[in-house]
């Protein structure tokens, strides 16, 4: 895609990176905006947008080149804990639209915050609706 910036990094020239990993599928590179040193982000070759439009097959080579590289930036890093996450949508934090997953190094203590829960279900019967919709539209 002409326009994005992720698929002008893997045509490699018009907007360097610095490569961690790349094969036929996948290519990994550094955050240019790190949460920790050696933040790291995937992202298959092909422009997909998000999570939904990724094939199957892509999607399962992807999940196992996250596996590899998020080992060797633990490993690399020393490492403590690893988050790997992936935004999708706006809504979600997504600003870059060619799907992307995230690895970062995590230290005990490193005042990275997660986000909070807002509340729990109110009752069990509350829940049971919730999954029951999930369920309905897998
Ligand atoms: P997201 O909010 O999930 O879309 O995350 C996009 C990520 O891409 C952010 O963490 C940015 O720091 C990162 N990013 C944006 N442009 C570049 C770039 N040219 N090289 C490396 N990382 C980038
Ligand atoms: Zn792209």
């Amino acid at each position: 895609m002409t326009d994005c910036i992720f698929c002008k990094i893997i045509a490699k020239g018009e907007i360097p990176s610095t490569e961690v990993y790349e094969d036929d599928t996948v290519y990994a590179f550094l955050d240019i905006n790190p949460v920790n040193l050696g933040h790291t982000l995937v992202i298959p070759k092909k422009h997909y947008e998000n999570l939904f439009d990724i094939p199957d097959t892509e999607l399962g080579i992807l999940g196992t080149r996250v596996k590899k590289v998020a080992a060797a930036v633990k490993k690399a890093l020393k490492a403590d804990g690893i988050n790997v996450s992936m935004n999708n949508g706006p809504a979600a934090g997504q600003v870059v639209p060619h799907a992307h997953i995230h690895i970062m190094p995590r230290y005990t203590d490193d005042g990275f915050r997660h986000w909070q829960g807002r509340r729990g279900y109110h009752n069990k019967t509350e829940a049971e609706e919730i999954a029951a919709k999930i369920k309905n539209a897998l």
